[in-house]
């Protein structure tokens, strides 16, 4: 095998099946990848499958070709969410309105006036950029952005309870995803944590007989990701607000998704909004922009004018804050809350979350006969009612109505699994990849979000499964 002789470098790059990737991917890049081929087939990696016509300078710029293509491909890439979980963390939670996309391109391809009063001709504070519209849209006096929710806790718990003692319920101390959990981010503060309470039951006098000299703050978490029923009992936001208030201490109010509509009017589960939270006595609110909000990744910390100048002081803030990208399309998506009769038109996330039952069972039942007929007679593909949640730890146990292809594949139990499998990796590895779940020994494709119907429908032939 070794008898054959591979092309040289130089007659590689100037063979005329080089040459478009010679234009397509530059030089450098071209060279890199030859070498590396070439030094393979040298060195045997390849072994055993060397015939004259593999190391033709045709198959060889095949190769090259393929990799260039494979190391160009970005790594951020586009999915189909038919997980049923619209504010999927993974899959980058809420997706943004128009209004928002074209004022992020604004922010990105020109200078703008981030930290400049252009009134005044002075230097500005870019939180001003949305000061107003969440004043309006809350009722806060003041607010400050940072990168995240998580953020937002973090420095605000540093920020008005360092050092001292920072009461909390036993029933709040709650693990988020991705290892934030609030016993830790409030040691990380720098503040002692004081638990009162049971996991499932904490009364006004357990807040009460904890406070001391050292007590800095009061915080009330929202449970999120999980909800405790049954015997339980939990201190009213007011109640506690005007307990911190005899007691001298500002009540903190961690709302994790929050909302800034009630989104019963759109017959939505209820989340408490950010108003009602100020409106009841808490003295600082904290929420995520990319949750039930619809916009980019931010924390949003509202509330009183004095304690928000504290935090801003901490010099944490400058670490935490957010980028010229988030403020402008924060500011877009603020912006359609002024007219909440078109929000939902208008607002992607809200209007997955209310997509008719109806209309996603009629979407799956007009694609049904497309899929079945690429997966063929090993499988049963009908359209079926389904259940999906809203996500990020927005109402855990509600579940929105939907509808969804569901697959199964008609072989033995003992096969079962690693068919379903195989299909999962066989839509993951689509070109644009397609998310569903795994259930009750079917795959589930929840058609929520199933926007791109062409998109998706035009890449079902490249599947290849076990028929
Ligand atoms: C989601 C959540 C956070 C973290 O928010 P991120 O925006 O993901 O950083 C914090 N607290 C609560 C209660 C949450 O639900």
């Amino acid at each position: 095998m070794m008898s054959l002789r591979l092309p040289s470098i130089d007659g590689l790059l100037r063979h005329p099946a080089c040459v478009p990737l010679l234009e397509r991917y530059g030089r450098e890049s071209l060279l890199a990848s030859l070498r590396q081929l070439l030094d393979e087939l040298r060195s045997g990696v390849l072994d055993g499958q060397l015939s004259a016509i593999e190391i033709s300078p045709e198959a060889l710029a095949g190769r090259v070709g393929e990799r260039l293509a494979q190391q160009q491909r970005s790594n951020v890439r586009r999915v189909f969410n038919l997980t049923g979980t619209v504010l999927h963390t993974n899959l980058g939670r809420a997706l943004l309105p128009d209004e928002a996309i074209e004022a992020v391109q604004m922010a990105a391809r020109y200078p703008l006036n981030l930290e400049f009063d252009l009134a005044s001709g002075k230097r500005g504070d870019r939180d001003d950029l949305i000061e107003g519209l969440i004043r309006e849209l809350t009722g806060a006096e003041a607010v400050t952005v940072v990168n995240n929710n998580a953020a937002a806790v973090l420095l605000t718990l540093n920020s008005l309870g360092a050092r001292k003692e920072g009461i909390i319920s036993r029933g709040e101390l709650i693990e988020i995803g991705g290892a934030f959990r609030i016993p830790d981010i409030m040691a990380r503060a720098g503040v002692r944590l004081h638990e009162v309470g049971t996991t499932n039951r904490t009364h006004a006098k357990d807040y009460e007989a904890a406070i001391n000299l050292r007590s800095g703050l009061i915080m009330r978490v929202h449970a999120s990701n999980y909800s405790i029923e049954g015997f339980t009992a939990r201190v009213p936001t007011a109640e506690l607000a005007e307990l911190a208030h005899r007691h001298g201490l500002p009540l903190l109010e961690d709302l994790g998704s929050g909302s800034l509509l009630d989104l019963t009017r759109w017959g939505l589960p209820a989340e408490p909004t950010v108003r009602q939270a100020l409106l009841d006595g808490a003295d600082i609110v904290t929420f995520s922009g990319d949750k039930l909000l619809g916009g980019p990744q931010a924390g949003l910390i509202v509330g009183r004018k004095e304690l928000i100048a504290k935090i801003k002081k901490n010099p944490l803030k400058r670490a935490l804050r957010v980028d010229k990208l988030t403020l402008a399309a924060l500011e877009a998506v603020l912006g359609l809350y002024r007219d909440p009769d078109r929000l939902a038109e208008r607002l992607p996330s809200l209007r997955l979350l209310t997509r008719p039952q109806a209309d996603i069972f009629a979407q799956a039942s007009r694609l049904q006969p497309a899929l079945a007929d690429v997966l063929g007679e090993t499988w049963t593909v009908s359209a079926v009612h389904a259940l999906g949640m809203i996500g990020s730890g927005s109402q855990p146990v509600a579940r929105l109505p939907s509808a969804a292809l569901c697959m199964r594949p008609q072989v033995s139990k003992r096969l079962r699994g690693r068919y379903l499998l195989n299909l999962e990796a066989q839509l993951r590895g689509l070109p644009i990849p397609v998310l569903g779940r795994i259930d009750d020994d079917a795959l589930w494709l929840d058609l929520r979000q199933l926007d791109d119907e062409p998109a998706w429908l035009a890449q079902l032939p490249h599947l290849q499964v076990d028929r």
